[in-house]
């Protein structure tokens, strides 16, 4: 049904008459009675099974120079998986370290360490500042801004575009405030928008004057592989743009395998200048005598090398982007010309960015959930779960299957439609 009149130009009589027709057609949605759910971010049981050969793994307790993966040492992680993180994310081997199961939590470490000890060129620890803030780029990451949130650090917020954050944005807040410490972006595939963070973008933040000397970027590249066309787009060289400006320790990039084996399984890591790298193995040295080699060995047999990656990953697409096309196909067929939301086509990554029409966001996503579809609360992409516009809803599509994705999103777009004439009719 393609109504090619914005709603905002119908005539109040016209406006009515459409109200009761989307009243309707909403009713026959609850009558159905679904359960469905399009709120996390998780990859479907067919993707996960794409790597059960992983649980026949390791087939020997021995790496590559001989030493028995099952038992202590080897802080910094397996060589052999190293290498394979670092040709995925452009960074020489001896830049990564690789740890357990969850990305999330090396950034957290990192984090807490900078404000119980500051880091290698801080002129305190953080936690010994007035104030503590962060730049976030919105719409964001949830757990990004709850993590912060969490340690009392404080969010300002940035506009997020197609090739990045708004990078004037970003230098006024960084230029003359030494409490802005960190920046979080996630530079491909962003979650929830898609962007792409381009190399221009990511040598400017590289770049910038700060007032804080151990100002950090958080380059959360947890999408770097994760294509869903054949543009295969490359991240760009955060840790060789930010050397070549003179500001070695700025980024520090971090990537698991959560959405490419096993997202409760897998292994995270991350890349960043000598000396970062030497200050985060010398604190995580007090927490740890060695990380899970095992899972190390048994990820680098399943994949070889990189390569062995990147062809994993374009069986996960082929299972995925039938869903990401669903989201488009219902959301086009029915809300396409009406001039009410706005949504994204990503070329990759494992969200759709939808805007509703301004202040109906927590009404559309009240609306699905009465109609039994869970929809990710509204203003969870922004810190404290704010958004000043509340037009914003984060869809992720990967978990339920295809049929689910379809009728979910069918019914996702009346809820829309429903909140905007409603809205419009006030
Ligand atoms: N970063 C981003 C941007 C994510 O979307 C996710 C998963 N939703 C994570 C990190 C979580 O990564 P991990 O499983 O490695 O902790």
């Amino acid at each position: 049904m393609t109504n090619p009149t914005p709603l905002a130009d119908l005539s109040a009589d016209d406006l009515a008459a459409r109200l009761s027709t989307v009243r309707a057609d909403y009713e026959a949605l609850q009558a159905r009675g679904l359960t469905l759910d399009l709120t996390r971010g998780k990859p479907g049981a067919d993707q996960l099974d794409l790597a059960a050969g992983l649980l026949g793994l390791p087939t020997t307790y021995r790496d590559r120079a001989g030493t028995d993966v099952r038992n202590y040492g080897g802080l910094d992680g397996l060589v052999e998986l190293r290498e394979i993180f670092a040709d995925l994310l452009g960074v020489d081997t001896s830049a990564v370290v690789c740890g357990g199961n969850s990305s999330l939590t090396l950034m957290h470490q990192v984090i807490t360490a900078m404000l119980l000890k500051g880091g290698p060129d801080s002129p305190r620890p953080w936690s010994q500042e007035p104030t503590v803030k962060f730049v976030c780029p919105v719409p964001g990451y949830d757990r990004h801004f709850t993590m912060l949130a969490e340690l009392g650090i404080e969010m300002v917020t940035v506009p997020m575009h197609a090739d990045g954050p708004d990078v004037e944005a970003v230098r006024a807040l960084v230029a003359d405030d030494p409490s802005v410490k960190g920046l979080w972006i996630v530079p491909t595939y962003a979650n929830p928008t898609g962007s792409v963070c381009s190399t221009e973008v990511a040598a400017a933040l590289m770049a910038m004057p700060t007032a804080a000397p151990d100002f950090r970027i958080f380059w959360d590249n947890a999408y770097a592989v994760h294509h869903l066309t054949d543009a295969e787009v490359k991240s760009a060289d955060a840790l060789g743009l930010a050397a070549a400006s003179g500001h070695p320790n700025r980024p520090i990039m971090f990537a698991s395998t959560s959405k490419i084996t096993f997202a409760g399984a897998g292994v995270a890591a991350l890349a960043t200048s000598a000396e970062n790298r030497a200050w985060y193995l010398e604190r995580l040295g007090f927490a740890s005598i060695g990380p899970d080699k095992v899972n190390h060995l048994r990820h680098v047999e399943f994949f070889g090398d990189a390569d062995g990656v990147r062809a994993h990953m374009r069986k996960h697409r082929e299972l995925i982007a039938p869903k990401f096309a669903a989201v488009d196909h219902a959301l086009t067929e029915r809300l396409d010309g009406l001039g009410i939301a706005e949504w994204t086509v990503p070329t990759g990554g494992y969200f759709v960015n939808l805007d509703v029409l301004d202040g109906t966001a927590s009404r559309v996503v009240a609306l699905a959930k009465q109609a039994g579809i869970a929809l990710t609360p509204a203003g969870s992409a922004f810190p404290h779960g704010q958004d000043p516009r509340d037009r914003n809803i984060r869809l992720a599509p990967t978990f339920p299957v295809l049929a689910e994705v379809e009728a979910a999103m069918a019914g996702v777009a009346v809820c829309v439609e429903l909140a905007a004439l409603e809205k419009l009719s006030a």
